[in-house]
């Protein structure tokens, strides 16, 4: 068998093993390249090299035994229930047959770690056993003696279809042992993993065998060594994985280009790519395995900060193009001054000045401001944008602002209509949702320079909307928009200053990551005079109670939320829906009040009306589904009832309590949790109830849901990592950071940097599913 020489971008399909049913599972993955493969890296890591008796088990513990299977087959349970059990016998002491032989070195042999990978490997290698019992001592009982393991999978028909086990096979189960409860001192283990033991004479490999010397067959990577275990792809095991990861590296052999800057890796000691490839995959015997676990080794972390750094460069070089054009230049004149004197309803608190004042010296820069400004909801974001659009009309340009909802467009239209009333500035609102006639009047107005300010939402970014003297862009709750939406409204202008505002707040790695082309502003600090929030967990026997606390705050003229995740009935949930609950509410627990409804579906002037009426009053208990989650800002509201607060998620959580507690009197928030509830549900419920630190409260949604769904799945524009995790990695991250800002504004040789950001050209999109904006 010829070894084809393949390269990092070769399709997967040209790797042995590799045909068009298993290449379309692979591209399910998005692996479609050698290095789409390599840099699907193991969840973590098995030492096959030391394997417990099972009579050395320990109960509780979680670990590899090798068995034997002795019987097989599906069960019921008195209750009819399927089981699949099986019995297997100690076989750790037989394995010498099957592990002879086998050599421990990598698959590329001319890289170069080479040499102490072979220092490392099985001494004598072909005739020792190429892995060690835990216990030397020779065993004098037979075989069988030293106990059984039991293992069971529950509904697990398909090991009985597929026929997967038969009596005499070798296999490795991993799991968490316990004492089997029917088994007089035996062990059991519940739905381990298990991969079976291919031996040598059965491997497909055999036959085909991959480069010499260091040929490795099948079961050669199963057994007596450190074995990195996959998530599956589909039907492919790790077992198949990692065959085929071997033949990618063996195939390579060694020819993998290093992709950091040589001077960058050697500053920093980092391992070269090949051998972090080869031993990330395939670790020494002698790496340690809690390194492995934690992502620690060497290798790993090698390849953790090449991800790392690839993104941080790659924004530092974004930045760079972005500061390099000229910016409209404004000036704060003492008009400027007097504008703002004139409108400001109160004064700024510290961290407000503080951010207006960063914001200010971007502005009267040369160079376009690109601006993250966070802070917590209820912080006071939206005056400073408004000082901000001061400055920017005094100097002659135009400002748009864009929010993500029609009322929280419209609310910041009003809110800014009249606070700008003592200054001459022409203030519109566009939204889809106005007539026809009066948007295209509107928009002829903003092509002739006649409106200054032009609040809206998306629809601000239609293609015949065209600004002549765009000079800033605001984006509201900015993470409801992907970053090409802002990216066509801020093309909008030659070069406008862009500031965009959050109340998400986004933990550090993520800020560090996502918004490496921003500066960033943070106000943290509330308003003066603010009561915390008080908020309570309530379940079901405590409604009527509950409904009583709200009539009670009512009567004194606050006024209270009343919030449904759905609109309409359910078939599948049993859900208190707004519409019917509106109904139920007006009629029979809040007689006597004036309520009002609000969800997504109104008519936008119906819209428009309910929050006009909530903000002057009008409406006492308003009734609402999520729409009022973002902006919403209407101080008197001192209580809300979230009804199913299980089935919330914190963010929205979060920003939901955000609309109370605006005001000096004190607010309630009561979660009012149905069942059943998982877990995490539960666990959301108490952090909501303990905090109400925006910033502690993303730390535990980070935790308990991952950076993927934290984000929002695949919003455009923020990058995926294969081996990075932001979590686990922020101190990699902020090193790989620093790294990569360094190395972009002062590279060791212009060559160096022009082949890095050929080189990064090239994976930037597909690697980091980063469109290229800007
Ligand atoms: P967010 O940052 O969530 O957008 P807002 O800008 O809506 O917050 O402000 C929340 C509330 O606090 C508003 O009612 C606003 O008028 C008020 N506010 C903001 N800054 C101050 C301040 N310095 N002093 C008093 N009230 C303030
Ligand atoms: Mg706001």
């Amino acid at each position: 068998m010829p070894t084809s020489r393949l390269t990092l971008s070769s399709e997967v399909k040209y790797l042995k093993g590799v045909g068009p049913a298993r290449a379309e599972l692979l591209a399910s993955r998005a692996i479609r390249t050698v290095e789409d493969l390599l840099y699907y890296t193991p969840f973590r890591y098995e030492d096959r090299t030391r394997l417990t008796r099972i009579r050395d088990l320990v109960p509780g513990q979680t670990t590899t035994v090798l068995g034997k299977v002795l019987t097989c087959g599906l069960t019921r349970t008195r209750r009819g229930k399927y089981v699949y059990d099986l019995a297997a016998a100690e076989a750790s002491g037989r394995m010498g047959a099957v592990g002879a032989g086998l050599g421990a070195a990598g698959p590329s042999g001319s890289s170069q770690g080479a040499k102490e990978r072979a220092a490392s490997a099985v001494p004598g290698s072909g005739v020792a056993p190429a892995f060690a019992l835990s216990d030397p001592q020779p065993s004098r009982k037979p075989a069988y003696a030293g106990g059984m393991i039991r293992c069971k999978w529950f509904n697990a028909i398909y090991l009985e279809k597929n026929k997967v086990f038969r009596p005499g096979q070798l296999v490795f189960f991993y799991g968490r042992v316990d004492y089997d409860p029917y088994g007089r001192g035996n062990f059991e283990i519940i739905q381990p993993e298990f991969e079976i033991v291919v031996p040598e004479s059965e491997s497909e490999s055999g036959s085909e065998a991959e480069p010499e010397p260091q040929a490795a067959t099948e079961a050669s990577l199963q057994i007596g060594r450190i074995v990195p275990v996959y998530e599956s792809v589909g039907t492919l095991g790790s077992r198949v994985l990692r065959k085929l990861v071997w033949g990618a590296l063996a195939s390579l052999d060694g020819q993998v280009p290093e992709c950091l800057p040589e001077s960058v890796r050697r500053k920093n000691n980092l391992m070269d790519r090949s051998s972090a490839l080869s031993q990330t995959h395939f670790p020494d015997r002698n790496q340690p395995l809690e390194d492995l676990a934690r992502f620690r080794t060497p290798a790993q972390v090698r390849l953790i900060f090449e991800e790392l750094f690839n993104v941080g460069a790659g924004l530092a070089l974004k930045r760079r193009k972005a500061k390099s054009v000229e910016a409209a230049q404004f000036r704060v004149t003492e008009n400027v001054r007097q504008a703002i004197k004139k409108i400001l309803p109160f004064h700024p608190t510290t961290a407000q000045k503080r951010v207006l004042k960063e914001i200010v010296e971007d502005m009267c820069s040369a160079q376009p401001m690109n601006r993250l400004l966070q802070g917590d909801v209820g912080s006071g974001k939206t005056i400073v944008a408004i000082q901000a659009t001061i400055v920017a009309i005094e100097s002659g340009w135009q400002v748009a602002l864009m929010a993500p909802t029609e009322i929280l467009a419209m609310q910041h239209y009003l809110y800014m209509k009249q606070l700008l009333r003592p200054l001459p500035y022409q203030v519109d609102v566009l939204i889809s949702a106005r007539k026809a006639g009066e948007k295209e009047e509107l928009k002829k107005r903003i092509a002739q320079g006649a409106v200054h300010l032009v609040v809206g939402t998306h629809a601000l970014i239609e293609p015949d909307v065209e600004f002549p003297q765009l000079g800033l862009v605001v984006v509201d709750e900015q993470h409801r928009f992907g970053v090409l939406q802002r990216y066509k409204l801020i093309r909008k202008g030659p070069a406008p200053h862009v500031l965009v505002m959050t109340a998400t707040p986004i933990p550090r790695t993520l800020a560090l990551t996502l918004y490496g082309d921003l500066d960033v502003s943070v106000v943290d600090q509330l308003p003066p005079n603010r009561t915390p929030i008080e908020t309570r967990l309530l379940t079901e026997p405590d409604r009527a109670r509950t409904f009583e606390l709200i009539r009670a705050k009512v009567k004194t003229g606050e006024q209270a939320y009343v919030v449904y995740p759905l609109i309409e009935e359910s078939a599948k949930l049993d859900l208190r829906p707004a519409v019917r609950m509106y109904e139920h509410l007006s009629r029979n627990v809040f007689p006597g009040f004036r309520l009002g409804l609000l969800h997504g579906r109104l008519p936008s002037e119906e819209k428009e009306r309910v929050m006009r009426a909530f903000k002057e009053g009008e409406i006492q208990i308003l009734v609402s589904t999520t729409v009022v989650e973002v902006g919403v800002d209407v101080p008197n509201a001192t209580v809300m009832l979230i009804e199913h607060a299980e089935r919330f998620g914190l963010a929205p959580l979060h920003q939901l309590r955000g609309r109370i507690g605006r005001g000096r009197r004190k607010s309630t928030c009561l979660l009012l949790a149905g069942e059943p509830r998982t877990e995490i549900a539960d666990q959301r419920l108490r952090t909501m109830t303990e905090s109400t630190d925006g910033f502690r409260i993303a730390e535990i949604d980070l935790k308990l849901r991952g950076p993927g769904e934290f984000l929002g799945t695949r919003q455009a524009g923020i990058p995926t990592f294969r081996i990075a995790n932001l979590l686990r990695d922020e101190k990699i991250l902020e090193w790989a950071k620093r790294e990569a800002a360094e190395f972009v504004e002062r590279p060791a040789s212009s060559e160096e940097l022009e082949a890095f950001v050929q080189l990064l050209r090239k994976t930037w999109p597909h690697r980091y599913g980063l469109a290229r904006v800007g």
